[in-house]
């Protein structure tokens, strides 16, 4: 350890909404401890996060929890959620209520650093985290801005962490592959001869078409907005668990799900980004280290990670408190809470249905899914994938 080393007892490393959701939690259970958290997050706010920003009812209801309200970011609502084989399929809408609430992350993000701020938590930006070693007396932290120690750190910076690089280097990553595309809500009157510019209104649509041709997801085209204007969000999910060593390319799918709806992919930007996905074989903590969000694991079935980034760090707030009154911080009980805990649940029951309906290539399978068992399939999600959201509060 340097001598000239900050010294904390909690570092969060990101702040994304698993950071930020462990600060914010940790206020809200142990507010005796806000003063000895320091987040170190490597951008800026508001700043760029790539991700579709479709908020669930259970997103919402953990923030409810933080007496937060997501209604305050700029938003798109849609009123269905509709789930597809080949353009047909099941419909599910939330009573009463807008069935997905969609953000954009950059100002999603900036709006829960700030509630972090208000409550009372440090948070230092532009600090890239390098190295992270933990020892029997705490972890030292060595960043692009000097070197950090602490009695504990939250490795809660994604997909592609340090974090995780550095105290699990050899452990197995299950990760998904995501390409997205914003695009107006119509499509260019030049290109568009199918939908006669009638754009797609505010229904969410996830189709999995593409599953018999080797991918292990869906496509998705959101309502969403950018400053203000209405958009739509387009993208394809592959969890790769078809891959078999090759991977299909996720582009011409996305290109023949846009041009049927009239849009042609060539006009627009195209980016991807990795989510690594919960796999019970997952190793969520060393000692004095805890994971959280898609450092941990999220969603394998949807790739939805922000609610359960949120939900991990409700559990993480609850290790720690425990931690520090107790001065045991091995945190070998933390696979044990997540497994107990209602995220816990959602996550390992997604991987199950993840595991066995997408090795299921067969085109009639997926006609059976979608479209026949509609009811199973509601039921199923309802009382195994959603709804988890309250149930963490308990
Ligand atoms: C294309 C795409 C679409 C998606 N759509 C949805 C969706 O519609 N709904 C949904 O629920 N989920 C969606 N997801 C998943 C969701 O984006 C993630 O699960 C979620 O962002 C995880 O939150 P997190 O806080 O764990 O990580 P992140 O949001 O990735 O935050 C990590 C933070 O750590 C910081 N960081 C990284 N490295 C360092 C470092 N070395 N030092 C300091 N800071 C660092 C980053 O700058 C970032 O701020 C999507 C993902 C992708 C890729």
């Amino acid at each position: 350890m340097g001598s000239d080393s900050q010294q904390y007892d909690i570092l969060i490393l990101g702040g994304g909404p698993a950071g930020l959701s462990t600060a914010l939690h940790l206020k809200q259970r142990a507010p005796h401890l806000a003063d000895r958290i320091l987040l170190l997050e490597k951008e800026h706010y508001p700043r760029f996060k790539l991700c579709a920003g479709g908020l669930t009812a259970d997103a919402e209801a953990l923030l409810e929890g933080l007496d937060l309200d997501a209604s305050e970011v700029p938003h798109a609502d849609a009123s269905e959620a509709r789930f597809d084989f080949e353009g047909k399929g099941l419909k599910i809408s939330m009573p009463k209520r807008h069935t997905l609430r969609i953000i954009r992350r950059d100002e999603f993000d900036a709006w829960l650093a700030e509630k972090t701020r208000e409550a009372g938590i440090e948070i230092r930006e532009g600090v890239s985290v390098k190295n992270v070693i933990p020892d029997a007396n705490g972890v030292t932290v060595t960043t692009d801005q000097g070197e950090f120690r602490s009695q504990v750190v939250v490795g809660a910076d994604g997909s592609n962490g340090a974090t995780r690089r550095c105290v699990l280097p050899d452990a197995p990553v299950h990760t998904a592959r995501l390409l997205e595309i914003i695009t107006p809500t119509q499509p260019s009157p030049v290109f568009s001869e199918n939908e006669g510019g009638q754009g797609r209104g505010l229904v969410a649509f996830f189709d999995f078409f593409a599953v018999p041709e080797g991918i292990a997801g869906y496509t998705w085209d959101f309502p969403t907005q950018v400053k203000g204007q209405p958009m739509r969000c387009w993208g394809i999910y592959d969890t790769n668990m078809l891959a078999n060593g090759s991977r299909p390319p996720l582009k011409e799918p996305l290109r023949e799900e846009m041009a049927r709806h009239g849009f042609n992919l060539d006009e627009y930007q195209i980016k991807g980004h990795p989510i690594r996905w919960f796999d019970p074989s997952n190793i969520f903590s060393v000692s004095r280290v805890l994971l959280v969000g898609d450092a941990a694991g999220a969603d394998p079935l949807f790739g939805e990670g922000i609610s359960m980034a949120l939900g991990y760090g409700m559990l993480a707030a609850t290790e720690l408190e425990e931690a520090f009154s107790t001065g045991n911080f091995s945190f070998s009980g933390y696979r044990r809470r997540l497994a107990r805990s209602a995220l816990g649940h959602t996550l390992f029951a997604r991987w199950f249905i993840a595991s066995v309906i997408y090795p299921l290539k067969w085109r009639w399978f997926q006609i059976l899914l979608w479209r026949i068992l509609k009811p199973v399939v509601i039921a199923a999600s309802w009382i195994f994938i959603l709804n988890w959201g309250k149930r963490m509060r308990i």
